[in-house]
C-alpha cells in the first residue's frame, strides 16, 4: 500500500531562524500499536497497512514532500523563564489540509535528539506515548479542543527511565504547534522583525480577522478562557501549564503529567514535581491569565508605540477573569440542568462543589448521578445534600429539559488515573486490549457502555502521582 500524504508545509517556509531542519532518527523495529484510521482520513489517509504506516509514523521513512523540522520556543516554566526550549524530541514532518480545509500539523513525539535536546534522549516510553493517546482522544470526544493522536507505534529499542522501558513514538495532529514560547524566544531576544514575522504567521493561520498583535492577543485569551472552563466542567488538571505547553490555537496540548479528578478538591495536584501546587485544579484560571500576561508582554515587544500596546494590552489581560467566570458558569450551570445561569446560580453550583468537597465525592459520578436522579448516595452527609437538593429542584422548575443538558453535560467517563495505569502495564507486558477497551469507552463519554470502568478507585488503586512524560 502506498501511503500518501499531500503536503502543504507553511511554517518551514519561515526563515532558518524559527527551526532547524532535520530528519527523525530511524529506530530498529517499529510496529504499529495503535492508529486512528478516522482522523487519518480527514488527512487523506484511506486504507491501512500496518507495517508501512509503522516505517512512516516511526520517522523510518520520510514522505515525499515532507519538510522534516524541529521548531524553536523558549518558556516560563514553573514561572521562570528559560530562553531556549523547543522539540527536544519532536519533528514536525509538515502541514496538510484536512477534508475540511482546515491546515493540520503532523508532528511526530519520540523521534530522536534534536540541537533542542539539552541533556535528553529525544525519545519517550511507551507509558506516556499511550496515556497521551487516550487522554488526548478521550478530551477529544468529550467535546474539549486538543491536539489528536494519530498513531503509536513502538521503536523496538528500549530507552533508559531509572530502568529500560520500551521505546515508543506518538503521532500528533494539531491545527498547530504553535505556543506562547515561540513569541516570547523571540520578545526576550529583542528580535522584533522575528516577532513580527511570527505575529503575521500566527494571525494568518489563527485569528485572520485580526488586524494586529492586540487582536491575536485577544482572540487568544478568549480562546483559552473557553478552554480552561472546559478542562475544569470535567475536572481535569492539565499539571504543567508552563507558557510553552499554551497554544496559540486553543488547543490543549502536552499530556505529561495531567490527571482527572476522582474525589473532588480545588486544590487537587497530581505531578509529582508541582510541590506548590501551582498548577493545582482550582489554580489553573490564574495561571492562564498569568500565562496570557507573558503572551501580552512579548507581543508588545513588536509594537512602535509600547507605552500604548501596554496599555490596551492590560485591559485585555484585565478582562480574562471575567472572561474565565462566565465560561465557567455556563459550563457547571449546564451540568446542573441550567441553560442560561442567572443570579443566585453561581451560588447554588459553589455550595454544590462544597459540599462535594468537603464529602470527599467523586466528581465525575456525582455530577453523573445527578443527570440520573440519584446522586444523594454519592454524599455522607444526606441532610446537606437533601438542603441543596430542594433549592435545586425549585431553580429547575424554570428550565426547559434539564435532564437532558445535564446528561449531554456529565460524562459517564473519563479516563481514569488508575485504569490508565492499568492499561500501560498491560501494553508494556503485550497486551493491548485494555487499550482497546478504554478507546472503546471513551470514544462516547457521554453514553454509559462500560460500567467497570466508570467506578472509582479502591483505596489500594489510588494513583496519588503523576509524572511527567520524559
Ligand atoms: P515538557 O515538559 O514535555 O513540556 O518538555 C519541556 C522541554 O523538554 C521541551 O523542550 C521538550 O522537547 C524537552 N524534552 C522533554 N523530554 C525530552 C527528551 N526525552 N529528550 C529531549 N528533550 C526532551
Ligand atoms: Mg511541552
Amino acid at each position: 500500500m502506498e501511503i500518501s500524504l499531500d503536503f502543504d508545509n507553511s511554517f518551514a517556509a519561515l526563515p532558518d531562524g524559527f527551526y532547524t531542519r532535520l530528519a527523525p532518527t530511524p529506530v530498529k523495529a517499529p510496529r504499529l500499536l495503535a492508529f486512528n484510521a478516522p482522523l487519518a482520513k480527514t488527512l487523506g489517509i484511506e486504507g491501512r497497512d500496518d507495517a508501512a504506516l509503522a516505517q512512516i509514523f516511526s520517522g523510518n521513512e520520510v514522505p515525499d514532500d515532507a519538510a522534516p523540522l524541529a521548531q524553536l520556543y523558549a518558556g516560563h516554566q514553573f514561572g521562570n523563564y528559560t530562553p531556549q526550549l523547543g522539540d527536544g524530541r519532536a519533528i514536525l514532518l509538515g502541514e496538510v489540509i484536512d477534508r475540511s480545509g482546515a491546515r493540520r500539523d503532523i508532528q511526530l513525539k519520540g523521534a530522536g535528539r534534536t540541537p533542542y535536546s539539552r541533556g535528553g534522549d529525544g525519545r519517550a516510553w511507551l507509558g506516556p506515548v499511550l496515556r497521551e493517546y487516550v487522554v488526548s482522544e478521550a478530551m477529544h470526544a468529550l467535546g474539549i479542543p486538543t491536539t489528536r493522536a494519530m498513531a503509536a507505534v513502538a521503536t523496538g529499542e528500549d530507552i533508559w527511565r531509572e530502568t529500560a522501558l520500551p521505546g515508543a513514538v506518538l503521532t500528533r495532529v494539531a491545527d498547530s504547534h504553535l505556543r506562547v514560547g515561540h513569541f516570547e524566544v523571540f520578545a526576550h531576544r529583542g528580535d522584533t522583525d522575528a516577532l513580527r514575522q511570527l505575529t503575521d504567521y500566527a494571525i494568518a493561520r489563527h485569528a485572520p480577522d485580526a488586524s494586529g498583535p492586540l487582536d491575536l492577543l485577544r482572540a487568544v485569551t478568549e480562546r483559552q478562557a473557553t478552554l480552561v472552563a472546559a478542562w475544569m466542567s470535567v475536572g481535569f488538571i492539565h499539571g504543567v501549564m508552563n507558557t510553552d505547553n499554551c497554544t496559540i490555537s486553543g488547543e490543549t496540548i502536552d499530556y505529561g503529567p495531567c490527571a482527572f479528578m476522582d474525589d473532588f478538591h480545588m486544590g487537587r495536584v497530581f505531578s509529582s514535581i508541582d510541590s506548590q501546587g501551582r498548577y493545582a485544579f482550582g489554580n489553573q484560571p490564574n495561571i492562564l491569565v498569568w500565562n496570557m500576561a507573558q503572551f501580552a508582554t512579548a507581543l508588545i515587544q513588536q509594537m512602535d508605540d509600547r507605552e500604548a500596546a501596554a496599555a490596551e494590552a492590560t485591559k485585555i489581560i484585565h478582562a480574562m477573569p471575567g472572561l474565565i467566570e462566565a465560561a465557567w458558569l455556563k459550563r457547571f450551570a449546564a451540568k446542573i440542568g441550567i441553560a442560561a445561569p442567572r443570579d443566585g446560580d453561581y451560588d447554588l453550583i459553589q455550595r454544590l462543589l462544597d459540599l462535594m468537597q468537603r464529602d470527599g465525592a467523586d466528581f465525575t459520578n456525582s455530577f453523573r448521578a445527578l443527570s440520573e436522579g440519584d446522586a444523594e448516595a454519592q454524599f455522607t452527609d444526606r441532610a446537606a445534600f437533601a438542603d441543596w437538593s430542594r433549592d435545586h429542584r425549585t431553580r429547575l422548575a424554570d428550565e426547559d429539559a434539564p435532564e437532558a443538558l445535564m446528561r449531554q453535560s456529565n460524562p459517564a467517563i473519563i479516563p481514569r488515573n488508575h485504569r490508565m495505569e492499568e492499561m500501560i502495564t498491560a501494553a508494556v507486558a503485550g497486551d493491548m486490549a485494555p487499550f482497546e477497551r478504554l478507546m472503546s469507552a471513551l470514544a462516547t463519554p457521554y453514553t454509559s457502555t462500560d460500567p467497570a470502568l466508570e467506578t472509582q478507585p479502591t483505596p489500594s488503586e489510588v494513583v496519588a502521582a503523576t509524572f511527567c512524560g520524559t
